[in-house]
């Protein structure tokens, strides 16, 4: 039994009573509807809601005498309601004389029926009170949890929630349900002390800025304007979007009392077709990617372009396919899925539209996304802002992949009304539901994962989501072990720490002694040539393309920093350093090209960077667009040297220098401090006092949206944020010769 339908049975109960009340007056039953009817009149004032929570919390569960708060709550909420305060307190004064009249000062009587009005109005807003989005629904279907740490997030100590299955009332109105409550509010709020401190002031512990969110957010909106208007050319007919959330196509339904709502990126209607869009800031990549195997034993993808360019699944196209193919279907259905994400965000969209719109019109559903393979050509306005063409987006028709999704949809609406009901706060097992590390990391991650160890955890061990195997093979998934209890690092059982890497950090944890594979980092040294050139660039990821040749996404360079050692340990920071910023947020990339091959000679030296991939790629990137300054960038690429292999290990370099298979594959070295992790921010401060913490820039998230407000900055706020950028690119690279200098004394 939910906690509504409790309260709704303690009410009935008093009716009861107030029924078989030997005083019972027909007229009080006439003055008691009167009553009833007013608040639900007044329901349709939202202040006046607040007030019943208030009156909720205060009367129906606790049970308490009205306190002075309660009551100043009251008086504000009456004005606050912008209707004369006699409106609402005649009735009241007038039902009051009315029982005394009648029944003398029975005042159990008298608190019976308001409460049976009031309860009335709380019964009838049930509904209305939860109101659920996709983002809601979406954040709800997560786990049991989370409905109700998500109440406690929005209504604190108002919020009503349980600590067990079936609660009875006592319980949850009870003084451990309260201080249960509490210690959750605790672990999402913090109240500064001090004497600057604001009285009701309040730090929310769990909302973490996202910069780089607010500095892509104009991209974003772009990319949904864009969307709608090659959706109009493309699809005539009526169509529906806008920034302005309010003013999109939106549908909802109600399902047992709680009501499902969505808005529509994109609408479109005509004569017999209905169209819905869900846009996303992806590219198409994610989807042509995938691909399975057919019978002839060939990749094939999973999604193939219609004759208008519309990317559909193979099977609506050439009908049923193989078990590989359903394989990669499946994985399209998991909403946790990277692919499958998208397609349950709109197949929530599709399931309330269904629900809420009859229609015999045909129904299609699309995804837009950004078309991955989109080169921009270069084109802008008058403005300078780019000009890009309508395949700058993808189609994706989902109709019959979201159409697979709906009984998916079923039991997860039913699963989410279940928790509305319980509101259970109790702790849940972990799991891929928090996805962890994930752009949708769930908000409450740090009050579940409170109790794994910030060092050292089970997360530690290089490879741990492949999961860890004990002496009778069987596997164990690294949540299961979590939820059994083992959470740092060293409860895991020796003997199930099977993989060579994992056995070195073991070791290391356990001795605390750093571990060093002296003879493959000798040789690792020994293979770069001089002079060195330490390298390290910093680049803008536009969601757009902004220059020619730029794809979605494209990492678009806009600094380098330089530190040349001539010879084994001899580079200066300062005068052996060099470095480019593009100032500006026109086309610069020719001119850093220019002016880094100035620098970096035709001589054989080693390019040394950190995680090779990024720099690579960015200049064959280069090659392309440039291709003058092709043969000498491809030579940089050739000439690269990754740093972190040292550290890392990496088997085709280390067997090229002789080693066998085995030995290649292993880590070179491992450090407590490292905590699994082999990021230059990591590995600076073990191998020297440098560090990053501190610097007003501090990582390449800084830089990017550093580099992003160039364009708004006045000259002296300018000139410091180009002095701060400088100074983090440059402390990248001389981290580099550090480092270098002290694997050479190993
Ligand atoms: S962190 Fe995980 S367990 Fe906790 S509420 Fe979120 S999804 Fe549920």
């Amino acid at each position: 039994m939910d906690v509504y339908h409790r309260r709704q049975q303690e009410f009935l109960h008093r009716l009861l009573l107030l029924n078989t009340h030997p005083e019972s007056h027909r007229l009080a039953y006439f003055l008691m509807c009167s009553h009833l009817l007013f608040h639900q009149l007044l329901i349709l004032n939202y202040q006046y809601r607040c007030y019943l929570q208030t009156l909720h919390s205060h009367w129906f569960l606790q049970k308490e005498i009205p306190t002075q708060e309660y009551w100043q709550n009251l008086r504000q909420t009456i004005f606050s309601c912008k209707m004369p305060p006699w409106l609402f307190v005649s009735p009241h004064i007038l039902m009051w004389m009315w029982f005394d009249w009648c029944y003398g000062k029975r005042w159990d009587v008298f608190y019976g029926s308001p409460m049976i009005s009031h309860a009335s109005c709380i019964i009838s807003l049930r509904g209305e009170k939860v109101k659920i989005s996709k983002t809601r629904f979406i954040n709800y279907i997560r786990c049991n949890r989370y409905p109700s740490l998500d109440e406690i997030y929005r209504d604190k100590d108002k919020a009503v929630v349980a600590f067990t299955e079936d609660p009875e009332l006592d319980e949850l109105i009870s003084e451990e349900n309260r201080d249960k409550v509490h210690t959750l509010i605790q672990q999402m709020y913090e109240t500064p002390e001090g004497e600057d401190a604001e009285e009701d002031e309040e730090i929310d512990l769990l909302k973490k800025d996202d910069p780089q969110m607010e500095t892509m957010m104009s991209y974003y909106r772009k990319i949904e304007m864009l969307s709608g208007d090659i959706i109009k050319k493309r699809f005539h007919g009526n169509v529906i979007y806008s920034l302005n959330t309010y003013e999109q196509k939106r549908f909802e339904y109600e399902n047992d009392g709680f009501h499902f709502y969505c808005f529509l990126d994109g609408y479109q209607e005509d004569e017999d077709t209905i169209r819905i869009f869900e846009v996303k800031a992806t590219t198409s990549k994610k989807f042509t990617a995938l691909e399975y195997k057919n019978d002839e034993k060939e990749k094939v993808s999973v999604f193939v372009p219609s004759p208008d360019g519309i990317l559909m699944l193979q099977e609506d196209v050439f009908g049923s396919i193989n078990d590989q193919y359903q394989k990669k279907i499946d994985k399209l259905k998991q909403r946790l899925s990277k692919e499958g994400r998208y397609v349950y965000d709109i197949s929530y969209q599709r399931y309330v539209l269904e629900h809420a719109l009859k229609t015999k019109k045909d129904i299609k559903y699309y995804l837009v996304v950004l078309n991955a393979d989109y080169i921009h050509d270069g084109q802008t306005d008058n403005e300078g802002e780019p000009i890009y063409q309508d395949d700058i987006v993808t189609f994706i028709d989902v109709t019959s992949l979201s159409e697979k999704m709906m009984p998916i949809l079923d039991m997860d609406i039913a699963t989410v009304n279940r928790r509305l009901n319980e509101m259970n706060a109790n702790p849940v097992p972990l799991g891929p539901h928090c996805q962890r590390k994930d752009t949708r990391q769930c908000l409450f991650y740090p009050i579940c994962y409170k109790h794994i160890p910030e060092y050292n955890s089970i997360f530690t061990y290089m490879g741990s989501h492949n999961g860890f195997k004990d002496e009778l093979d069987n596997k164990h998934d690294r949540f299961d072990l979590i939820n059994e209890g083992m959470v740092a690092a060293l409860d895991i059982p020796r003997s199930w720490i099977k993989r060579e890497n994992n056995v070195i950090q073991r070791d290391v944890m356990e001795t605390d002694v750093p571990y060093y594979h002296h003879e493959k980092i000798r040789a690792g040294i020994k293979a770069l040539a001089y002079p060195i050139y330490h390298l390290d660039f910093e680049t803008f990821p536009c969601p757009l393309p902004r220059f020619k040749g730029e794809k979605p996404y494209s990492q678009s360079l806009f600094q380098y920093s330089i530190h040349i050692e001539t010879r084994p340990g001899l580079c200066d920071k300062d005068i052996d350093h060099a470095s480019y910023i593009a100032t500006e947020h026109k086309d610069l990339r020719e001119d850093l090209i220019k002016n880094m091959l100035e620098i970096i000679k035709n001589d054989g030296g080693s390019i040394l960077v950190y995680n090779q991939s990024f720099e690579q790629t960015r200049l064959k990137e280069m090659a392309e667009v440039f291709p003058k300054y092709r043969e000498r960038l491809l030579d940089m690429v050739d000439r690269m040297f990754d740093l972190m292999y040292l550290l890392r290990g990496n088997q085709k370099l280390f067997k090229r220098l002789g080693f066998e298979e085995d030995e290649a594959k292993k880590i070179n070295y491992y450090h407590n401090k490292l905590n699994g992790s082999f990021s230059i921010k990591k590995v600076l401060p073990i191998f020297s006092d440098l560090t990053y913490k501190g610097l007003p820039i501090g990582n390449g998230t800084d830089a990017l949206i550093t580099y992003a407000r160039f364009p708004k900055m006045d000259e002296v706020t300018f000139k410091k944020n180009y002095q701060d950028l400088l100074e983090y690119c440059k402390q990248d690279t001389w981290a580099m010769v550090k480092i270098l200098d002290e694997l050479r004394k190993i």
